[in-house]
This record gives C-alpha cells, structure tokens and sequence, in this order.
C-alpha cells in the first residue's frame, strides 16, 4: 500500500508508470507529474479501467524546488520517482529532504546550461582531480549523503539498465560468483532497427551529450580518458549477432570503482551503426551537439535543443524498431583460488515491448528497473538512510523482480572476453 510520486512522462517514465500500475498491490496510488501536463492525462486515460492502481496527474516544472515541495506536500507519497531528465535531479533531491520523502531517479545530475561559470569553475577543478571530462558525476549527488542520513531518508540513484541493473549484475558477481573480481566489461548492444538514417532512442539531448564526450575507463586506480569513439572492438551478441561496439565513458564506473573492492579495470561499450556515427561526427561539426545558446533571427536557441526538435520523438520509435537489445557484464576473477570468467546479460526484444507497453526496448529496459527498484524501496528491501547506487543494495530480490516483470538474465560461465 503506498503512493508514488513519478514525475516526467517521456519514453522511459511512461513504461516505468505501466510497469507500476501492474503491481497495484504494492503501488496503489500513483500522481504522474511532468511540466508537460497533457502528456500525464493521455497516459492515465490509456491506463484507465486496466489498473487497480489509481493513477491521478499534475502539473510541475521540477527546475522550481517550491513547485516540487507543494506538489509533495498536496500529494504526499512515500517516494518521488524522479524520472525527469538529470538536469532535474538536485532540486527533486532537495524537495524530498524539504518534505521527508525518499528519492530514486535513473540517471545522475548534469547542468542543462554547461557554461554557468559557477558550475564550469567546479567542473574544471573535478577533471583535473578525477581525469575524466564527462558533464556528468556522481559528486553533486554524493555530497547530499549526510543530509538524507540526518533525515532518515534513502536516495537511490540511477536505476535504469545502465546504470542500474549493470550494477546489480556486479553485485550479484561479488557476492555469488567470485571472492576477488579483476576485471568488469559492460557491453550494451541495441540491435535494434528503426528505419530512420538518424534517431536517438532516449532523450537525444542527453544522448548525444553522453555519446560525443570523450571515452575513459578506470584502470589500476585512476581514470584513462581516450577521443571520443577512438576504441573500437567486435563482439558476436547472443541472439543479435555481430557488432561494432565502441567504449565510452559512463556513469557507473564512477561508483564502481569505488565499490568493488580490489577492481583492476573497468570499462563500458556501447554497439553503433556506421551512420549513426558518420551522423554524429558531422553534426558536431557543424556546431549542432553545443549547449552555448546562439542568436538567430533576434531569437536565442540552444544548438541541441533544436536539434531535438527535428529529430524523432524517442517515443515514436516503438512501431518502427525491430531486433533486440543485449545489455550485461563480463567479469573476470577468482574464486576458490581459481581463476573464472562470467557473463551475466538480459535480452529484449524491441517488438515485444512495443505490443507490451507500446514503447521500444530502450525504454522498457530502463523503466522496468526503475519500477522494480521502487518496489524495492517501497516493500522495505532496499532501505538505508543515505544516497546509494544500485549495487550497494543486495541484488538478489531486485534480479529476481526483474526476471519477473520483463527482464529476465542469461548466464555464462565460459564467455568470449573482450581484448
Ligand atoms: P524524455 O525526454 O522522453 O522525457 C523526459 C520527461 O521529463 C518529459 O516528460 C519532460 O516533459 C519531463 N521534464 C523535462 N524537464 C522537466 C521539468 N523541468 N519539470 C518537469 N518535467 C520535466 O526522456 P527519457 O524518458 O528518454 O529519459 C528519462 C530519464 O531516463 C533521463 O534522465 C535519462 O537520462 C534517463 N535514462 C536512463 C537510462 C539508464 O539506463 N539508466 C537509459 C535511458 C534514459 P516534457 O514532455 O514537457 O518535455
């Protein structure tokens, strides 16, 4: 019996609300708020009548902490979903420790405006420390530990697919597989086809922002930073086949090289096409990926922004896209003395999400997780004032909540490394 504040209503967040909706029993009452408000009641009337959970909707623009903190206080649930955009996620947190409400979200805090010289100047000053250069960081999230340990309140951070289930893949490995891991490679391959020469699957702001930041990896303590899609390896995918995967610099690493103890190396690789790339590198080009405002035409606009306008809506992908997606992690390690590898993955398949959920697999794999992730907290399983990340939690009821629901794991003992 609670009730859950999700707010945003885009591609990931209206398949994590269906996905609540089908666990009325745990989430009986759910408020779909987003700054954009007709998109919330198109989805309670989509859920209408096929729910026992009573869904109800709101308007907020979450960059206002007062909006988030009276939308609370109207509400009150107990745990505020924030699956928004990152840009939203310290004045979410802020909301929650002003009200006493837990927290989870599904991707970790970046400015929108990356030349706010306040943020630039602390910015440059992490590069320096940490040397790696994403927007991106788990340090503004981080330094809200004390704050939701003095109030008794969990925050969980990023729990999608990647990062999120990723990370209860390492956890399940330390804790079931291995007594020392060496060595963790997440390889996330979408084999998925939409028929368009150049779409993002999720919010292509934050897509493309993540894909065109140069690449790095934790090795032997610190950070490797490499250009931008300049390591480049092929892997044959279960049930995809083969593919070009480059290695980028992603989120999770951050958190894992501080979790698992005695980790040599870690990197991320994501699969992409040939004219998604030669896209890409020609849009950055052109000045179309920068966040600096420009003047045209007496009118101000952001580069990106615009360039999101014209591309599809991620949400529109799910008829068009077929194939599926093969997200997981290859550790290598010891155990009993022994050395051992291990591969622990998911597969989905993009069409059977849309028929599910309306959505393609991109989504569904990252709303799932943030549902079952909620349902953790929100049964008491995942509970401890503070700020976590997914693999600080025990990944054994949250993996078998994802076999459950839509995302269940494949196995290897004897995988083919990557070089
Ligand atoms: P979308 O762009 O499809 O949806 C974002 C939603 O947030 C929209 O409903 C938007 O409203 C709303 N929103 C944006 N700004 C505000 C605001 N100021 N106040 C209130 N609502 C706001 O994004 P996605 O669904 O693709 O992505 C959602 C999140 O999931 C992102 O943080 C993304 O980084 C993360 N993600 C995580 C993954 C993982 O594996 N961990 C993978 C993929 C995504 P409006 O309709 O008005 O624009």
């Amino acid at each position: 019996m609670s009730r859950v504040l999700v707010i945003g209503c885009g591609g990931v967040a209206s398949v994590a609300i269906q996905k609540c909706c089908q666990v009325s029993d745990v989430f009986t009452e759910l408020c779909i708020a987003s700054r954009t408000k007709s998109k919330c009641d198109a989805l309670a009337e989509k859920l209408a009548g096929k729910t026992k959970t009573i869904v109800t909707t709101a308007q907020v623009d979450a960059d206002d902490v007062q909006q988030v903190i009276d939308l609370i206080r109207a509400y009150k649930p107990d745990l505020v979903m924030n699956i928004a955009l990152p840009y939203q996620d310290l004045t979410i947190m802020d909301a929650c420790l002003a009200c006493g409400v837990n927290y989870m979200d599904t991707a970790n805090y970046e400015p929108e405006d990356t030349d706010d010289p306040e943020w630039r100047a602390i910015y440059e000053k992490r590069c320096e420390k940490e040397g790696f250069s994403a927007y991106f960081d788990y340090s503004w999230q981080w330094a809200y530990r004390k704050k939701f340990e003095d109030a008794g309140l969990t925050a969980l951070l990023g729990c999608g697919f990647d990062p999120g289930v990723t990370q209860a893949y390492c956890a399940y490995a330390a804790k079931h597989e291995f007594d020392q891991i060496d060595t963790i490679d997440i390889l996330d391959c979408n084999g998925g086809d939409h028929g368009y020469a150049f779409a993002t699957n999720f919010n292509p702001e934050i897509n493309l922002r993540e894909v065109s930041a140069p690449g790095s990896y934790w090795e032997n303590g610190h950070w490797v930073e490499i250009p931008a899609m300049s390591i480049k390896r092929e892997y044959t995918f279960d049930q995809v086949g083969d593919k070009d995967m480059y290695l980028l610099h992603h989120e999770e690493i951050e958190s894992l090289a501080k979790t698992i103890p005695g980790v040599k190396r870690i990197r991320f690789f994501m699969t992409f096409g040939q004219s998604y790339l030669d896209h890409m590198r020609c849009l950055e080009d052109v000045g179309m990926l920068s966040t600096t405002p420009i003047s045209f035409n007496g009118q101000e606009i952001v580069p990106i922004q615009f360039l999101k306008a014209l591309l599809p809506d991620p949400a529109s992908l799910g008829p068009r896209t077929k194939g599926k997606t093969n997200i997981g992690c290859i550790f290598t390690g010891t155990k009993d003395g022994k050395e051992k590898t291990y591969y622990i993955y998911n597969i989905c398949d993009h069409q059977s999400c849309y028929q599910e959920v309306s959505s393609q697999a991109i989504s569904y794999t990252t709303g799932v997780p943030a549902m079952c992730g909620a349902l953790m907290m929100l049964t008491g399983k995942w509970e401890k004032p503070g700020v976590y990340t997914v693999e600080e939690f025990d990944p054994d009821p949250f993996l078998d909540a994802l076999d459950q629901y839509g995302l269940p794991r494949s196995e290897s003992h004897t995988p083919a490394l990557v070089d």
